[in-house]
């Protein structure tokens, strides 16, 4: 028997079966016209804004990292309660401009961006967080072209990592942004060259459950900056302090402790350090990953040499980072529950595969679970970030995933 991780709150059960706001999943379903579906809770997204409003000082502002989850009506709720959004493609603000949001709210990083993209974030003005000096230099010389000076942050990598965090994403050689070294002399070249200077962009890591490592990195960042300012001789319009907020997925995961995050940026807000820069946070699964639940049903049970097979109607198609194919180092069980029975005691230890013809198409192992037949409906949590929008949909030609915001 393997452990499951933790049902989100925010789930209540309404007469034994599982309940968004209230409402049973079977109504959901028959509104929204059957599984396999994305189900996201409005109300929860929300509520996880309010939390972090009321933990962090007024002057750290919120950006979202539309990367998690891109879906539009997804960005339309979310567009008045957050301040500002962060992409990695130009064809994530092609998504942004459709649902109205504007271009000074948004920026842009990510390594290998193409010509075509820079043209299109310096002509809508597009806040491009540069990952290398010849990435400046083209746009440059595209803004030249353009007669348009690009907004321009340089993003660095910095010589230091969060630490225990589930993605590392600097310390050591890597493929985005500056290395720190020379991150002072590129600002110092790009503000010469007449850009209008948006100041620096610092992600130390992602998925991080440890109060403590996320303020580390958040105190180092700041001393980083500052340290590369004075270097470089300018002022910082923006520092964008990277996120790295995680949420439990696992048995044994503890939820980050968001109060203690907020008393440490209370400190450094009082302390008035780097006054006249606008400090930046930028989260993707915090706000949405706990909010979004994936629903499937058995299309088949089946025993194997002694073990038995719940085969459901989705699968990593839909949810590839349930499946452990995303980049854990351990596959372990995301939190799933029998959708329809949820108080019920565990009676059985189960193997939920999806329905695709690989074996690497298993969403559960040995999981203990109340006894599900043919038909009945399969709830796993957790799926909204990088669930839909980071999976192979046409892996095997069983097609897409429904998704409905609620
Ligand atoms: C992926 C990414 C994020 C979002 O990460 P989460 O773990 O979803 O919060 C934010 N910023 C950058 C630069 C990223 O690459």
């Amino acid at each position: 028997m393997k452990p499951l991780g933790p049902v989100p709150a925010g789930f209540a059960a309404v007469d034994g079966e599982l309940a968004l706001g209230g409402v049973k999943i079977s109504e959901w379903l028959a509104e929204a016209g059957d599984t396999p579906i994305f189900l996201y809770s409005g109300d929860m997204i929300a509520k996880r804004i309010e939390a972090l409003r009321t933990a962090l000082p007024d002057r750290i502002e919120l950006n979202y990292a539309v990367k998690a989850n891109p879906w539009p009506p997804l960005l339309e709720f979310i567009e008045p309660l957050v301040d500002g959004f962060d992409i990695a493609s130009a064809g994530e603000w092609l998504l942004l401009d459709e649902a109205g949001i504007a271009a000074r709210r948004t920026s842009f990083a990510g390594p290998g961006k193409r010509d075509e993209e820079l043209r299109t974030a310096i002509e809508a003005g597009v806040t491009l967080n540069c990952e290398s000096a010849g990435e400046a230099d083209r746009a440059l010389a595209i803004g030249e072209r353009l007669g348009r000076a690009p907004r321009l942050a340089i993003r660095v990598n910095p010589d230091f990592e969060l630490r225990g965090s589930g993605m590392k994403m600097s310390g050591g050689a890597k493929v985005f942004g500056v290395d720190a070294d020379k991150a002072a002399g590129l600002a110092r070249r790009v503000v010469d060259a007449g850009v209008d200077w948006q100041g620096f962009h610092i992600f130390a890591g992602s998925q991080s459950l440890d109060a403590d490592a996320i303020s580390e990195a958040q105190r180092n960042t700041i001393d980083l900056a500052r340290r590369l300012a004075n270097e470089a001789g300018i002022t910082l319009p923006k520092l964008n302090l990277g996120g790295g907020f995680g949420i439990p997925y696992f048995a044994g995961d503890e939820p980050l402790d968001l109060y203690a995050v907020g008393e440490k940026l209370h400190e450094i807000a009082a302390a008035d350090v780097l006054p006249g820069t606008r400090l930046v946070l930028e989260l993707g699964r915090y706000l949405v990953g706990q909010a979004g639940v994936y629903l499937t049903r058995v299309v088949d049970r089946k025993e194997s040499q002694g073990e038995t097979f719940l085969i459901i109607d989705g699968g990593l198609h839909h949810q590839l980072a349930a499946s452990g194919n995303f980049g854990a180092v351990v596959k372990r069980n995301y939190p799933i529950a029998v959708a329809h029975r949820v108080d019920a005691e565990p009676e059985e230890v189960v193997n939920i595969c999806g329905c695709l013809c690989t074996p690497l198409d298993r969403l559960a192992t040995q999981a203990h679970l109340p006894r599900a037949e043919v038909g009945d409906p399969i709830a796993i949590f957790c799926a909204g970030a990088y669930g839909a929008t980071a999976s192979p949909m046409h892996f095997l030609g069983h097609g897409p995933a429904r998704e409905m915001l609620v």
